[in-house]
């Protein structure tokens, strides 16, 4: 493999993602926006919701949305075992916008047995997708 490169392995419950060589991913971790290029330190991430850019290995660009999982790094391999992984035209634009009304109200609702945090990730996730599909 050249050194400008490393392997992407993107896995979800359904199926291989992505699978190939390239030059840069970038993502949203639990400890913030993070860029991968090859030779990284080995290390292990959670994922948190958030747009995953892949730069190929011919330089073009690819989004995808990332809801939830892990990612293990080494010099040469970036793996994702994702629960949730979404190309733009997997997305259903109205399905998102009902996500984001539901959780908006239960954000503000003070009825107690809302599970706050819950309600923030599904937040988030409708965000990614409605931002992933302009
Ligand atoms: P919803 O409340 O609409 O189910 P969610 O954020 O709770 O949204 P997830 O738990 O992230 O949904 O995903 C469950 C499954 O539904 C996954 O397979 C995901 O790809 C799919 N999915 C969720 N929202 C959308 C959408 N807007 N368009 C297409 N598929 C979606």
């Amino acid at each position: 493999m050249a050194e400008n490169l490393m392997k992407l392995e993107v896995t979800t419950p359904e199926r291989i993602f992505y699978d190939d060589d390239v030059k840069m991913v970038e993502l949203t971790t639990t400890e913030g926006d993070v860029g991968i290029l090859p030779q990284h330190i080995p290390t292990t991430m959670i994922v948190a919701p958030g747009i995953l850019t892949i730069t190929e290995k011919d330089g073009q660009k690819k989004e995808a949305g990332l809801m939830s999982g892990f990612i293990e790094i080494t010099k040469t391999k970036v793996s994702i075992l994702a629960e949730v992984a979404e190309w733009p035209g997997d997305i259903d634009p109205q399905r998102a916008a009902r996500a984001k009304e539901r959780a908006e109200r239960r954000l503000q609702s003070h009825e107690t047995g809302v599970d706050m945090q819950r309600a923030e990730l599904a937040l988030r996730r409708s965000l990614v997708r409605r931002k992933l599909k302009k």
